[in-house]
């Protein structure tokens, strides 16, 4: 489903709804792909995706962290939110090395891939795929694939 965003608070009810249709993946981590330029809106949506989780502290931008988690108390599936950049890595091996397997094999596991393209080779069949555009600069597209 498409949809254009005028400003930070449309992608934050798009984020918001997002959240509510999702279905959790029951036997390994529920893993969306955010695909898109610098400056689309991927880390955004993730804010407001952490935000709507109850997590307090500020998601920075992981481009230099590349995996941040937190902890979630209060939702009825998930335990952990995950936020990855792989923009500055070369090839899925290194997100190996950070223990990719063990994180993408857990349920309770909610994570979201910014620049899955550059670390291709490790995605699974079952990734949530979402497109950011840039249109103008308030407005950006956001495209969900079911
Ligand atoms: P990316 O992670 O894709 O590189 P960021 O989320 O870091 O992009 O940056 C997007 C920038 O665009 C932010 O500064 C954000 O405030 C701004 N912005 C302007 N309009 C919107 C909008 N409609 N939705 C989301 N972000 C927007
Ligand atoms: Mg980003």
């Amino acid at each position: 489903m498409k949809f254009l965003s005028k400003n930070p608070q449309e992608t934050q009810q798009i984020a918001r709804d997002f959240l509510k249709n999702l279905k959790p993946n029951t036997s390994a981590a529920t893993i969306v792909g955010l695909y898109g330029d610098l400056g689309s809106g991927k880390t955004t949506f993730t804010q407001f995706i952490a935000k709507e989780l109850g997590i307090e502290e500020t998601v920075a931008s992981p481009t230099f962290v590349i995996e941040k988690i937190y902890k979630l108390n209060n939702h009825p599936h998930f335990t952990h939110l995950i936020h990855i950049d792989a923009y500055r890595l070369e090839s899925g091996a290194e997100l190996e090395v950070l223990g990719w397997r063990d994180i993408t094999s857990e349920s309770g596991n909610l994570i979201f891939l910014e620049w899955p393209e550059k670390v291709e080779e490790i995605l699974p069949v079952a990734l949530e795929k979402m497109y950011f555009k840039f249109i103008d600069e308030n407005t950006r597209e956001i495209d969900i694939i079911e």
